[in-house]
């Protein structure tokens, strides 16, 4: 992973130091896929907000996993630090038997059928969070539950704060240590997910009025086949736009993504998925920009005045 945030640092920085070139330096940096405390983040959205805002980021995207409570916090902080917030939500699809992540991006987060869909995803959070407590505890690992609930402070529980008290109780070294020996798919504290189905995520997306980004698709590490049936089932269920440029993708993913966004005539979008200075992810204000040949998941909005007015 370091590995990969190099390579797109690099690509970054070699192209802001090309021929001075002051298109690059002036032109918006959009990062339209971050996390706060309240999923697995560490910072608080105004901290988010602010750091983002000193990093050169001039259109934000907040988007935490199944949950949209940051986005009074990030909406305000966005107004005093005088940048957009586009306000979104980070949506779990179980898909062909493993866990696919779908961003919906300028959604109402008030709308009522995207809150009943993500209040039972935090229901089956609550239930997953007591059985890989059970599945760690006969692994040896005590208290796990306990532990992960008071990182998480009572809000929205992720398999990021079992990590974090793995680590902390001394079970792991750090945290990507935890997923691989205890909390990846197949290892003996994985629960399978139990989320909404591709059509229902893009379903409560379009009807909170976003647009559905299919985020990190190189994550996935599906076969050319598999890739094929996911983008055709996307496209059919309506998705808008996929991740070309991500904090995850290298820049081979890169390329790889912008030619399959155009094959499939979507859109494109670049986040970092940023989740805080001590995450293993790229910083805010360093992606590179989306290759030329893309068309930006932004190209429709208002490009004359905030595309999402803080309220
Ligand atoms: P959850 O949605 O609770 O299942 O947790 C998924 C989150 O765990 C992802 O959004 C990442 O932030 C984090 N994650 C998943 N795999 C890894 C990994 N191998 N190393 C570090 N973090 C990971
Ligand atoms: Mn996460
Ligand atoms: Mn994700
Ligand atoms: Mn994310």
């Amino acid at each position: 992973m370091p590995k990969r945030h190099d390579t797109l640092i690099c690509i970054s920085e070699e192209r802001r130091a090309r021929a001075g070139d002051a298109s690059v330096e002036t032109m918006p940096q959009y990062d339209l896929h971050t996390h706060t405390v309240h999923s697995d983040g560490t910072l608080s959205p105004s901290e988010l907000v602010r750091r983002a805002h000193s990093g050169g980021v001039a259109v934000l995207a907040l988007t935490d996993h199944d949950i949209t409570s940051g986005i009074d916090e990030a909406r305000l902080a966005a107004q005093v630090a005088g940048i957009v917030l586009v306000p979104g939500v980070e949506i779990s699809v179980s898909w062909a038997e493993q866990t696919l992540h779908v961003v919906g991006l300028g959604i109402d987060p008030h709308t009522p059928s995207l809150q009943a869909g993500l209040a039972e995803h935090l229901e089956f959070r609550d239930w997953r969070a007591v059985e890989i407590g059970r599945r760690l505890e006969r692994r040896g690992v005590p208290d796990a539950c306990a532990g992960a609930r008071a990182l998480a402070r009572g809000v929205l529980v992720s398999r990021t704060h079992f990590a974090q008290y793995l680590v902390a109780s001394g079970h792991a070294s750090d945290q990507r240590a935890a997923f691989s020996k205890y909390l990846s798919r197949g290892k003996p504290g994985y629960v399978p997910g139990q989320w909404a189905s591709l059509p229902q995520a893009l379903e409560w997306i379009h009807a909170a009025g976003g647009q559905a980004v299919l985020a990190h698709p190189a994550r996935y590490k599906l076969s050319a086949t598999k890739l094929q049936q996911l983008l055709a089932e996307f496209r059919d269920a309506g998705g808008e736009a996929i991740e070309v440029v991500s904090g995850s993708h290298s820049r081979d993913d890169c390329l790889r993504f912008a030619m399959l966004a155009g094959h499939f005539g979507f859109l494109a979008s670049c986040g970092s998925d940023y989740h805080g200075p001590e995450m293993p992810w790229i910083d805010l204000g360093r992606l590179p920009p989306l290759p030329e040949t893309c068309r930006p998941v932004w190209a429709g909005w208002p490009a004359d005045r905030l595309p999402y007015p803080p309220l």
